[in-house]
């Protein structure tokens, strides 16, 4: 009798080890396009996911190139998630490439986009991809990736529900903070350039005019005349606010600055999180580093 109970008691233990490597050993492979993408999902996703990235800390997904080891990630891939609004206009014909055929959620997915022109010969209104530089659009992406999540994993739906919920609080919090911050700050010395087009929504949201030497993407070049347009606007505006960006070419920038004669205030965090031992690892430190950084400069202006 005892021997039994003690082979069961082995036995037992012997499968809880089993199981217990099974789960961890099971997490749901999710690719995200770009880094800003792959920390929401992580959010979501919590120690039931092993989220990987296309387009990583500090890098452009405008003119990004897949490489043969990004085929392999979405090969292995359970779940895609993509920003969406022509932001990877490369990921069709990377999952071709992989023979995926699982789902592609699309993490903007409800929103209503901004249209914006692009520059020269290229006129024509296009959705603007930057939605998640407003964090009431985040909270969008968040539901959407817990429904993402569930549907692929319907196991774990409750723990993604109670994740995205924590996450989304966390967002609420970040967006009351910044909505304090702006309310300090007066109508005429709202107005900051960037390198490109990234940050509407945020100046939508928080009321801020960001004016952009490019357009929404950064494979556009701006001509001559949009940038000494763009310069005699600050001069007369008196503009003290000019951000490098931290995955832009800074030539233009720069240059502008020099005609300008006002020192850039540093980077901003466009399309792109920092590596993690960077000022914005995260999404939410991101936005609470730009916004500091923001505001700094507009109380010059
Ligand atoms: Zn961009």
């Amino acid at each position: 009798m005892k021997t039994v109970q003690k082979l069961t008691g082995l036995l037992l233990a012997a499968l809880l080890l089993v199981s217990g490597s099974a789960v961890s050993a099971e997490r749901i492979p999710v690719v995200a396009s770009f880094s800003i993408l792959a920390d929401i999902v992580s959010n979501v996703g919590g120690e039931r996911v092993a989220v990987s990235m296309l387009v990583g800390p500090d890098q452009d997904a405008h003119v990004f190139e897949p490489a043969p080891s990004d085929v392999k990630k979405i090969a292995r891939a359970k779940l895609v998630v993509i920003n969406g609004l022509g932001f990877e206009g490369w990921i069709e014909r990377l999952a071709n490439a992989a023979a995926y055929h699982g789902v592609i959620a699309v993490a903007s997915d409800g929103i209503q986009p901004r249209q914006r022109p692009g520059h020269g010969n290229n006129a024509a209104l296009r959705p603007d991809p930057h939605a998640w530089q407003d964090p009431v659009n985040v909270m969008t992406y968040t539901r959407n990736i817990v429904s993402a999540l569930s549907r692929v994993d319907p196991a774990g739906s409750e723990i993604y529900k109670a994740n995205g919920a924590k996450y989304l609080h966390q967002l609420a919090q970040l967006d009351d903070w910044a909505q304090a911050q702006f309310a300090q700050i007066s109508g005429t010395q709202r107005t900051v350039i960037t390198s490109h087009d990234a940050f509407e929504y945020f100046g939508a949201h928080y009321g801020v005019r960001f004016l952009a030497a490019q357009g929404v993407s950064t494979e556009s070049e701006p001509s001559a005349r949009d940038i000494a347009a763009l310069i005699r606007q600050m001069k007369q505006q008196h503009v003290k606010a000019l951000f490098f960006e931290n995955m832009s070419n800074p030539q233009l920038l720069q240059q502008i600055s020099n005609e300008v004669g006002v020192a850039p205030g540093g980077k901003l965090y466009a399309d792109a999180l920092s590596p993690p031992n960077g000022d914005a690892p995260t999404y939410l430190r991101m936005m609470r580093y730009n916004i500091t950084q923001i505001l700094a400069r507009l109380r010059l202006n």
